[in-house]
């Protein structure tokens, strides 16, 4: 088991360098424009994440790996090929590569891109035996020794990549899955600090909201970065700049406000029945703090962002049973 492990990181080793030599190929140039000109990566930054190209030759991985003498048994353990009766195919054709490092810097897996608007956007390895989601963090592996004193947690590669290019090293994102429990423990073996910058569109507002109770189990300090307009951190940083978006990251709220602007954003102000349905929301809320003093505090914060004069929203919250 232990060898067939090592075996697999060996094989997803050498298609990273695979995948980098490509790149570097006259037929790999749609791939290095891509990565240079849509999305504004330097060489530096490349080489650093080992970005790469798997070309429209459908077997010239499978091809490569048969010639370093690895048997047909052991390269479908990869997840890197389609291999049945009729023939062996790579799974990944004209993408642009981000392979997937653990904290140790093995090659675990890949994610590739279409470059332009081809659907799946993103393809990534299945769950091997080397290649857990829910335990892996695509960043980590540089973010773990970055000084600061909180983890960035956005959704893409591309946004771990742009925001480690403009000097945010801390930044890491979950694997195209949801952010797990496990995830939560992981980051919390080097920080107890975490900022949310996730996309701002309604799926990622959803991911954050599903995130806060998992980094909350495990006693993280969490902040949510406000991105508008812009979609994500890649965008963020390409059209503000790295001090605009260090000046969010100061700016963060903490979350509980940031759900609170969630609920708020459900309501219509200018109805009597909704803005009283939005009361009662935020008063259930805040029943969420069991002790007095700081449910009092989060109450005054409360009512002076949204204008609601302190007593009433102290007196609904006592009278849904906050008195003690
Ligand atoms: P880009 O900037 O390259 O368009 P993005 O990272 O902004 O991509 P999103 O659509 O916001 O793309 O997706 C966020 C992340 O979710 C991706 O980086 C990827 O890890 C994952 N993902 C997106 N689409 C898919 C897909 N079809 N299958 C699996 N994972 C996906
Ligand atoms: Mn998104
Ligand atoms: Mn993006
Ligand atoms: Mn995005």
């Amino acid at each position: 088991q232990a060898d067939l492990k090592n075996t697999l990181l060996e094989i997803n080793r050498l298609a990273a360098n695979f995948f980098y030599y490509q790149l570097k190929q006259p037929s790999g140039k749609v791939g290095y424009d891509y990565f240079k000109e849509k999305r504004r990566l330097t060489d530096d930054t490349i080489r650093h994440f080992g970005l790469g190209y798997s070309s429209k030759v459908p077997d010239d991985l499978y091809r490569y790996m048969r010639s370093k003498g690895y048997s047909d048994d052991i390269l479908k353990e990869t997840g890197l090929f389609f291999i049945d009766e009729r023939g062996a195919r790579d799974k990944f054709w004209n993408r642009v590569m981000f392979p997937i490092l653990d904290v140790n810097n093995r090659v675990i897996g890949f994610g590739g891109r279409v470059m332009g608007d081809g659907e799946p956007k993103y393809l990534n390895s299945p769950e091997t035996k080397i290649f857990d989601k829910s335990r892996n963090l695509y960043g980590l592996n540089f973010a773990r020794t970055s000084r600061a004193k909180y983890m960035l947690i956005c959704e893409g590669y591309v946004d771990v990549i742009a925001m480690h290019q403009a000097g945010f090293t801390n930044a890491v994102a979950s694997l195209g899955t949801a952010f797990t429990s496990q995830h939560a423990m992981l980051l919390k073996r080097y920080t107890d600090q975490v900022v949310l910058t996730y996309d701002s569109d309604g799926a990622g507002v959803k991911a954050a909201l599903r995130a806060i109770p998992i980094l909350k189990e495990v006693g993280m300090s969490i902040k949510v970065l406000n991105m508008k307009p812009y979609k994500d951190p890649d965008e963020f940083i390409k059209n503000l700049g790295k001090e605009e978006f260090q000046k969010r990251i100061d700016n963060a709220v903490g979350s509980f406000m940031f759900e609170i602007s969630v609920i708020r954003s459900q309501y219509n102000m200018q109805d009597p029945e909704s803005k009283t349905g939005f009361y009662n929301a935020i008063a259930k809320k805040l029943l969420e703090f069991p002790e007095k003093l700081e449910r009092d505090n989060y109450t005054e914060a409360v009512a002076r962002e949204y204008m609601i004069p302190e007593t009433d929203l102290k007196n609904l919250v006592n009278s849904m049973g906050g008195l003690i």
